[in-house]
C-alpha cells in the first residue's frame, strides 16, 4: 500500500474545503490559532512513517484526551467504573446537560464531558500525582517526552467553563462527584490542553490497533479484552452526536477533539491522526472528517 501517496492526494482533493467551518471559539485561546492548517499523519504496525501538511505542529487535543483517561481508569478501576459511567452513545452534543438530569447523574459514556468529569474525579481520587501521571502515561503512549500541558489553554478554559461547572455540580448533586468540584474540573482542563502534533497521535493510537501487543506504558495496563472494550466505545461514541456519520463515512474507531484534531486507527493496521480546525456544526473537523473518509475509501481498508 502506497500510503504516503495516498496521503498527497487528500491533501490535494480536501483543498476546496480550506476556510469552510468556524473554530471553535468558546475558549478564548482556541480562537487565536491560525484556522486554516492541516496535517495528517499514519503509523503502521511496522512502524513506517508517513505525512502530510502541517503534521508535526502540535495543537489543543482537547476532547481527545478523554481517551488517555480512560485507559487510565479503566487500568485502575476495572468493570467497577461502569458502575458510574454509561456506555452507550449519547445522541446529543459533547457538552450536553439534558441526558444528565433524566438519568440522574449517570453520564451516557466516557466521552462527553459529563463522563469525562467524573473519569477526572476518579483519577483524582486514585493517583498520588494526577497532573504528573496523566501527562507521564500520555508521553509513553507517543514516545515523546517533550509533550505537556499548556496551562493558557487550561486556565483560558476555566475562565470561561460555565456550562462544564453546571455538569459537574449536576454530577456531585446526584453524588456521582467525590472530590472538590473546582479542583476537578481544574483537572479536567488540564487534560484536555495537552499539545500534541499528529505525529505523536498516530503514533499513541498505534496501542489500540493491535489488541494482542501488550498494553502496558508506565504503569497503565489494559487486558487484551480491555483493549477491545475501548475500541468500542471509540467506534459508538468517539465523535459526538456525529459517531454514527463518522462510521458510515470513514469506519473507523476514533475520537475527535473541538481543538480540530481527529486520531482514530484500523485494527491490525495503523494509526492515524489529521488535524484542522474548522469545525462543523456537531464540533468535529470538516477537512479532517473528509480527509479520513478518503483514506478509508482510497485504501479499501476500514474495520467493516
Ligand atoms: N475542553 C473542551 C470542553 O470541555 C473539550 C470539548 C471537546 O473537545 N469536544 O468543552
Amino acid at each position: 500500500m502506497d500510503y504516503q501517496q495516498i496521503l498527497d492526494n487528500i491533501y490535494r482533493k480536501v483543498q476546496p474545503l480550506v476556510g469552510v467551518g468556524q473554530q471553535a471559539d468558546y475558549i478564548p485561546a482556541l480562537a487565536m490559532v491560525d484556522p486554516d492548517q492541516m496535517g495528517m499523519s499514519l503509523e503502521t504496525l511496522e512502524g513506517e512513517r508517513f505525512a502530510v501538511g502541517d503534521s508535526e505542529t502540535r495543537f489543543s487535543i482537547q476532547s481527545i484526551s478523554k481517551v488517555f483517561a480512560l485507559a487510565m481508569a479503566l487500568s485502575i478501576e476495572g468493570e467497577d467504573l461502569w458502575r458510574r459511567v454509561g456506555r452507550e452513545p449519547s445522541g446529543s452534543t459533547f457538552n450536553s446537560m439534558v441526558l444528565l438530569e433524566v438519568e440522574h447523574g449517570k453520564p451516557r459514556n466516557p466521552f462527553i464531558n459529563a463522563g469525562a468529569i467524573v473519569v477526572a474525579d476518579l483519577l483524582l481520587e486514585r493517583l498520588n500525582n494526577p497532573d504528573r501521571d496523566y501527562i507521564h502515561f500520555v508521553r509513553r503512549l507517543a514516545g515523546n517526552d517533550s509533550i505537556a500541558y499548556n496551562p493558557i489553554v487550561a486556565e483560558s478554559e476555566r475562565s470561561q467553563g460555565y456550562l462544564n461547572a453546571a455538569i459537574a455540580n449536576l454530577l456531585k448533586y446526584h453524588h456521582n462527584i467525590n472530590g472538590d468540584i473546582e479542583q476537578v474540573l481544574k483537572f479536567y482542563f488540564l487534560m484536555c490542553s495537552v499539545e500534541m502534533s499528529c505525529g505523536e497521535l498516530a503514533h499513541a493510537f498505534l496501542a489500540f490497533a493491535d489488541h494482542r501487543r501488550p498494553f502496558s506504558y508506565n504503569g497503565i495496563n489494559l487486558t487484551s479484552s480491555q483493549v477491545k472494550r475501548m475500541n468500542a466505545i471509540m467506534q459508538t461514541c468517539g465523535f459526538y452526536d456525529e459517531a454514527g456519520e463518522f462510521s458510515y463515512l470513514v469506519g473507523l474507531p476514533g475520537k475527535s477533539g473541538v481543538g480540530g484534531g481527529i486520531a482514530a486507527f484500523c485494527p491490525q493496521r495503523y494509526g492515524v491522526a489529521v488535524w484542522s480546525p474548522r469545525l462543523n456544526k456537531k464540533g468535529n473537523s470538516v477537512i479532517g472528517m473528509k480527509a479520513l473518509e478518503l483514506l478509508t475509501t482510497d485504501t479499501e481498508e476500514s474495520i467493516f
